[in-house]
């Protein structure tokens, strides 16, 4: 794991990754948030990182990094999907 942590902004608290693939050595930025009193609300995004941007990710500017990178992926109970690509910005709609 290249970086771990959790997005309080607005007291949500999104669990940011930033891992490198073992095969292609691609490093996945992932924003993961789920509201406890909202069934089907769990959602992640990922995408692909460049090199020279690794060293941006913060917890806090995951989601901005998110929405400026392609392709990004979605998925999780709130889409009812497995992952798909998108878009769409990050959507933290409970
Ligand atoms: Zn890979």
């Amino acid at each position: 794991m290249l970086f771990e942590g959790i997005d309080k902004t607005n007291s949500r608290y999104g669990e940011v990754t930033l891992s490198r693939c073992q095969h292609c050595s691609t490093a996945w930025l992932r924003f993961f948030i789920e509201y406890e009193s909202f069934s089907h609300s769990g959602r992640w995004y990922r995408a692909p990182v460049p090199c020279e941007r690794e060293i941006e990710v913060t917890a806090e500017r995951a989601i901005e990094m998110l929405n400026s990178l392609e392709p990004r992926f979605a998925g999780g109970s709130y889409f009812n999907s497995e992952g798909f690509e998108t878009r769409a910005r990050v959507d933290l709609q409970p």
